[in-house]
């Protein structure tokens, strides 16, 4: 099977963004790029992730076009390729409508840099890109923009889409700024939540480039 070991990681992560509550029943989709072939592995559309099997992942390549796989890909392929096609070190894009996030995106609100794990992601904050229909080319473009070079951006009354090196980090992104976004929306109402200033925010992401944790 082509890309056997990314297709098994992709069914893998299926299984944990439900139980992680990340996305309810089949929202959401996920992709893993290959640097070698330059394919991707995407989720297919509206199937459980519960009943997922390295043969219902689709290949596609970077323009879309099914490469290997009997699954219609997802709806959002489209905007998954046209984030690996402007960001050539991203191995990885995670699409959810974790409850947080989707609830600022339904605002068109930006999400404050409040903790130092969402500073570390984005330029400051984290942006929304204006609405669009879904798995439409018009929201490939625009979220695509939006996203520009940070690993977040919000899709307007939608969801968030999050990037990473890989899926491990992508899935771990995606957590940060759901969680992020839940703690932004608590402590404004407990009121005078204190924002990190632009310095502040640079710091974080700068030392998230140079990594932390194991090597
Ligand atoms: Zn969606």
């Amino acid at each position: 099977m082509l890309l056997e070991e990314q297709r098994k990681k992709i069914v893998e992560i299926g299984k944990r963004i439900q139980s992680d509550k990340l996305v309810p029943l089949t929202f959401g989709n996920f992709s893993i790029r290959d640097f070698e072939t330059g394919y991707v592995c995407i989720t297919p559309s509206g199937m459980p992730y519960e009943t997922l099997t390295p043969e219902d992942i689709v290949v596609v390549d970077v323009h879309g076009n099914n490469v290997d796989g009997k699954r219609t890909p997802s709806i959002e392929t489209g905007l998954h390729c046209a984030v690996y096609r402007k960001r050539p070190e991203v191995g990885s894009v995670v699409h959810t409508h974790s409850t947080f996030v989707t609830a600022w995106a339904s605002c068109n609100k930006e999400i404050p840099s409040v903790v130092a794990e969402v500073a570390a992601l984005v330029s400051g904050k984290v942006k929304c890109a204006p609405y669009r229909p879904c798995g439409s080319k018009e929201l490939a473009e625009v979220t695509s923009d939006c996203l520009g070079k940070d690993d977040a951006v919000l899709l307007g009354n939608h969801g968030v889409l999050v990037v990473g090196e890989n899926i491990d980090t992508a899935y771990v992104n995606a957590v940060i700024v759901e969680e992020g976004a839940k703690v932004a929306y608590y402590a404004q109402h407990i009121g005078d939540m204190r924002v990190l200033n632009e310095e502040e925010c640079a710091y974080e992401r700068e030392s998230a480039k140079k990594g932390y944790g194991q090597k």
